[in-house]
C-alpha cells in the first residue's frame, strides 16, 4: 500500500505534485497541498522529482 507524506515544514505549496501526479492522489484544500487519495498513487515518484521544496516522501 502506497504511503504519500508531505512534510509541511517544507510545503510552500507550489502545487507541482498536482499538477505532475497521473493519479490525481494531490489536492489542494483551504490554501494547503493535501494528499487525497494515497490508495490512487501508482509510486511513479514523480511528485517526489517535481516538488521544488523535497517536501514529498512516496514509500511502498
Ligand atoms: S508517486 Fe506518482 S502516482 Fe504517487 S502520488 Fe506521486 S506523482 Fe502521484
Amino acid at each position: 500500500m502506497p504511503k504519500v507524506t508531505i512534510d509541511y515544514e517544507k510545503c510552500k505549496v507550489s502545487k507541482q505534485c498536482i499538477d505532475v501526479c497521473p493519479a490525481a492522489v494531490f489536492e489542494e484544500q483551504d490554501g494547503k497541498v493535501v494528499v487525497a487519495r494515497q490508495d490512487d498513487c501508482t509510486l511513479c515518484h514523480a511528485c517526489e522529482s517535481a516538488c521544488p521544496n523535497g517536501a514529498i516522501k512516496v514509500e511502498e
